[in-house]
């Protein structure tokens, strides 16, 4: 296995982690650098989720990817070259994390008025997982030769991908500067074949 990718300064370049229920937010961490109000774009997301189906969005200079989880829907936002698949692998670690400190279905169920600021400490926690995201070792960065590019491209790959696969090899489509590549991933997150693709939609 290769050597993690070196994500560093994760700040500077994620914009904001949102977690809500229907009617109100639970969480919300923006970045230092950021003074912009997203909940104009949540209210977007929460039209559009789908159970344990991640959700991408372009919008301006902002990519947006969202889950919905039993009854939470958590939102990451990004800088527009940051890569999907590690939005993706920085939510499933902050469900994950969420779950761990907090007993969601009990807090809901037993209380009528939950005030969002009993989850005010998560705020460290996303602090935490910002501050250290190399060491969680949950994204494998590999090079990629792309034919109409013709170089090689860093592809971040999030390394759930072979623990939930169903199959070998795995599809991941990376779609880039108007065109989109196939990589096959194996079990070991090697490249098995990159080939170009047509695009619609
Ligand atoms: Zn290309």
């Amino acid at each position: 296995m290769k050597k993690a990718a070196v994500l560093k300064n994760l700040e500077e370049i994620i914009n904001f982690i949102n977690i809500s229920n229907e009617t109100m937010t639970l969480v919300e961490w923006k970045s230092p650098r950021s003074f912009k109000s997203f909940i104009l774009d949540l209210n977007i997301i929460k039209e559009h989720a789908t159970e344990n189906i991640f959700f991408h969005l372009n919008k301006g200079n902002l990519k947006i990817v969202h889950i919905r989880k039993e009854d939470l829907i958590y939102t990451i936002g990004a800088e527009s070259h940051v890569q999907y698949q590690i939005l993706e692998a920085i939510l499933e670690h902050v469900y994950q994390s969420f779950n761990e400190t907090y007993d969601i279905k009990t807090i809901f169920s037993s209380y009528l008025d939950v005030n969002p600021i009993i989850f005010k400490n998560f705020k460290n926690e996303l602090d935490n997982i910002m501050n250290n995201f190399d060491e969680l070792n949950l994204i494998q960065k590999a090079d990629v030769y792309c034919p109409a590019c013709k170089k090689m491209m860093p592809v971040y790959i999030k390394k759930s991908i072979i623990k939930n696969a169903e199959f070998f090899p795995i599809p991941i489509v990376y779609s880039h500067q108007g065109h989109a590549i196939l990589i096959y991933v194996d079990q070991n997150l090697d490249i098995r074949g990159v080939e170009l693709v047509s695009i619609t939609g």
